[in-house]
């Protein structure tokens, strides 16, 4: 997966490519389909959401520049894989998920497979966590309008947010770094998320 889908592509940092090596993907995918865990594309986890495609993880992980000391925000949590990718770069992560079900299984592998950095909330990731702000770093791995304003006021000072924004279908991956309160924003590749579902997103 490494050496066929990321290296080719441009994934450059060591550090992201070693994590995406060292986190068992098929472990986070369900049982019948975990034969195409290491495949180039996302992958059906059940109630209608996915694992996103490993160049999309390895992409969005770059993006955020993380250096090992970060208080890191995952929005849609999934199956906890690209959270388990996280915690292999970054101090802490709390991330939220809006499907209970979801929730709880990835809650219950990250634990099983030792991710004790890694804090499940079930809830509405539009209007992020607020008991837990101000956030070095902000990911949101479901498509969305705009980048919901909650998580702009509480991502830090010169921290970044990557998220996939556009319309419900299809939307290119921003990534926007804090200055002065507001996103001074940059456009990398064209992507195509599940809606982010809730108060600043997609409605239901
Ligand atoms: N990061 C995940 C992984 O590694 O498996 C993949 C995430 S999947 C593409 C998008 C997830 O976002 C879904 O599980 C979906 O239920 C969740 N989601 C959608 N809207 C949400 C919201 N408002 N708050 C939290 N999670 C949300």
């Amino acid at each position: 997966m490494v050496s066929s889908q990321l290296v080719p592509r441009g994934i450059r940092d060591e550090k992201v490519l070693a994590a995406m090596r060292k986190v068992p993907r098929h472990l986070f995918m369900p049982a019948p389909v975990r034969y195409t865990a290491y495949d180039d594309m996302a992958m059906s986890i059940g109630e209608g959401q996915t694992i996103s495609q490993p160049y999309m993880v390895a992409v969005m992980t770059e993006l955020l520049e993380l250096t090992g000391t970060e208080k890191v925000l995952e929005i849609g949590t999934g199956s906890g894989y690209q959270a388990a990718i996280l915690s292999e770069l970054a101090a802490e992560v709390y991330t939220v998920e809006r499907i209970a079900l979801l929730a709880e299984r990835a809650q219950a592998k990250l634990n099983e497979l030792g991710y004790g950095s890694v804090h499940v909330v079930v809830g509405d990731g539009t209007i992020g966590f607020e008991s837990e702000a101000p956030y070095d770093r902000i990911i949101v791995t479901a498509a969305a309008p705009e980048i919901p304003a909650p998580l702009v006021r509480q991502v830090k000072e010169g921290g970044i947010v990557v998220a996939p924004v556009g319309e419900r279908y299809s939307q290119i991956l921003l990534k926007g770094r804090k200055v002065n309160g507001r996103l001074v924003e940059e456009y990398s590749t064209p992507c195509a998320f599940v809606p982010l579902i809730g108060e600043h997103g997609w409605k239901e």
